[in-house]
């Protein structure tokens, strides 16, 4: 699943020639037409995909997007007589326009809200279509729209064919790319922690609306071949059963799964002719199987692979030969850092925040120089984890000023603070648990929109996104973890994970690192590779605030130190000065030793 899969252009050149070759090979125009079925379902289906299977986010409405594309079309082929490429694409662009309303909207709404939203869509085009019968001609239906067909008129079906097949494969194609590449990566991040995916630069509501654009067009394009395919659009084609027809297909086909679509929309069209006589039971044996596909088959067909091919175990590949480990001059790129060493780099003034009236800071000030690393102590909900969440922009302050290098960023969002080199882990880790090490770590590597070079470079079956991973791949070694790049986090160690989170937030050649208790929690020997690589780092001038409660590190390490207690600042200086100051001693470290 985590292998860096290339186009498999064989593969669908071979699907490309059996599609061809169906037409002459059916003895029945009957199969052509299921074929064009297929073409159709699977291609509204991969839209969904993208959707529900990456982005996390349910549709019960995609017959809507479906029925603006073909009414569009339809009507501006019939009406006006517009040629069908332009009418099919205007119709696809009115589908996604819809698509960013409802996105939109949907970004209020989480789960079944969220559902609810959708149907609610769904229902509205539906009930339009009935309703409005003087423009989409109601359940009579619009009669005579142009079929979609080039040269001779007996070759109609076969053209169809043909086309429809085409604009599948470039979609799946598409799809493809997207599910291994950096926008699949983003989609995945964000249905597992839209704050996270803040803290390294990702715009989740962005990503949430595109990722409905998307699904939108693609039941665009499907609803405008649909318009096409018959030569007559009628309201019935566009109820919940359409949309539920699309659920099915991706659920059954196997969510987040590349062929689930495709493999969805042949068992759905199968199954239809299947269970033709038995069509007033369709509903309940449709709902049957959906629900006994979520609870035996989570991965649905596509899951059927898996269990048929032995699980294998994940590989642990210990620091076989690499490229050598890298020094820390490869690692961090100090040119990023636009303040001089010693000068202020992180600037807070009088920052207050309280959750509900509980105030877990009063008026900190605090300045982080460039180039030290600074540490923040205080006992047990003192307020620091509130402060590394209002500086990198998870929660705001109430009050105050924040400030890095030049720029006052207290009101920015966390994706922007995080974009001008802010970086943290996390006190209880955040990696995601769908993307392998490796590509957590990239999560961390800025985008540099380097999208369309990396489309064509996968296209010639070149290596794509090879910076991201190279760096990625130095900063694993960097950190003495490569050997598990390429399994899943969960199958790491706690320290390991701790490790990864590490090389996370240094992928980006932040100018800020925040990190939240780097080393509480796991063994010694993980703790020395952390300090260790905390400690290259410092040297490397990286500027760094950590939060930890291991004072023999904390004094080994830090430059200088801040002491919070109950949200407020009650020491600032060097790590002797703070270790004899007799108000600290009382309110922590006599509390440490006693
Ligand atoms: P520390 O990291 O120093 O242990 P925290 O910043 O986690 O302290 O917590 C400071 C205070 O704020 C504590 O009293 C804690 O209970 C409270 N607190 C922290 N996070 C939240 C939250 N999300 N909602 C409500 N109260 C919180
Ligand atoms: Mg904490």
């Amino acid at each position: 699943m985590f292998a860096n899969q290339a186009l498999r252009p064989w593969w669908y050149l071979l699907v490309a020639v059996l599609l061809a070759l169906l037409p002459w090979a059916s003895p029945n125009p009957y199969y052509v037409n299921l074929a064009q079925e297929v073409a159709i379902l699977a291609i509204a289906g991969i839209g969904l995909n993208i959707l529900l299977g990456l982005s996390g986010q349910i549709s019960l409405g995609q017959a809507g997007f479906f029925a603006v594309s073909a009414y569009g079309s339809a009507l501006l082929s019939l009406r006006l007589g517009w040629p069908l490429a332009a009418s099919v694409m205007l119709g696809v662009i009115m589908s996604g326009l819809a698509g960013l309303v409802v996105g939109s909207i949907a970004l209020r709404a989480r789960t079944h809200y969220l559902a609810m939203v959708t149907l609610a869509f769904g229902f509205i085009v539906g009930i339009l279509a009935q309703r409005w019968t003087g423009f989409t001609g109601g359940s009579m239906g619009l009669v005579g729209v142009p079929p979609l067909n080039w040269g001779d008129p007996r070759s109609a079906a076969r053209n169809f064919l043909w086309t429809a097949a085409a604009l599948f494969l470039a979609v799946q194609i598409t799809s493809d790319f997207v599910m291994q590449s950096r926008s699949g990566r983003v989609l995945r991040t964000i249905s597992e922690s839209e704050s996270f995916a803040a803290t390294v630069g990702i715009n989740a509501a962005a990503w949430r609306v595109g990722a409905f654009v998307v699904s939108a067009m693609l039941a665009g394009l499907a609803g405008a071949l649909f318009a096409h395919q018959s030569g007559y659009v009628s309201s019935d084609a566009f109820n919940l059963d359409r949309s539920l027809a699309m659920l099915i297909v991706v659920v059954v086909g196997g969510l987040g799964h590349r062929y689930g679509p495709v493999l969805g929309a042949v068992f759905l069209v199968a199954m239809n002719q299947a269970i033709a006589d038995l069509y007033t039971y369709s509903n309940f044996i449709f709902g049957a199987l959906l629900l006994a596909v979520m609870v035996f088959l989570p991965d649905g067909l596509s899951g059927l692979g898996a269990l048929v091919r032995r699980k294998r175990p994940a590989s642990l590949r210990r620091n076989e030969a690499g490229p050598g480990a890298p020094g820390v001059g490869d690692i961090v790129n100090l040119p990023l850092i636009a303040v001089a060493r010693g000068e202020p780099l992180l600037q807070l003034q009088q920052v207050s925040k309280s959750y509900f009236g509980l105030a877990a800071l009063s008026d900190v000030s605090m300045t982080v120089r460039a180039g030290t690393v600074h540490a923040l102590i205080g006992p047990n909900g003192a307020g620091k984890s509130t402060l590394i969440n209002t500086i990198c922009g998870l929660y705001r302050a109430d009050s105050g000023v924040i400030r890095l290098a030049e720029h006052d960023i207290t009101q920015w969002p966390a994706h922007r603070r995080a974009r001008l080199g802010l970086a943290r882990t996390f006190q209880n880790l955040q990696l995601i648990g769908g993307l392998s090490v490796i590509e957590n770590v990239m999560l961390g590597v800025p985008d540099r929109g380097g999208v369309v070079k990396a489309f064509v470079s996968w296209l010639c079956g070149r290596p794509f996104e090879s910076e991201q991973r190279a760096r990625a791949r130095a900063l694993l070694g960097f950190l003495g973890i490569e050997g598990f790049a390429d399994v899943s986090p969960g199958d790491l160690s706690y320290g390991h994970r701790k490790l990864a989170e590490l090389a996370r937030a240094l992928a980006g050649q932040p100018q800020l690192m925040l990190l939240d208790e780097p080393i509480a929690g796991i063994n010694e020997e993980e703790s020395r590779l952390i300090a260790a690589g905390i400690g290259r780092l410092r040297e490397a001038g990286v500027t760094i605030l950590l939060v930890e409660h291991d004072m023999p590190f904390v004094m080994s390490v830090a430059d200088e130190i801040t002491v919070l207690d109950y949200g407020q600042k009650i020491a600032f200086g060097a790590p002797d000065a703070v270790r004899a100051n007799p108000v600290v001693v009382e309110a922590y470290l006599g509390v440490e030793t006693a």
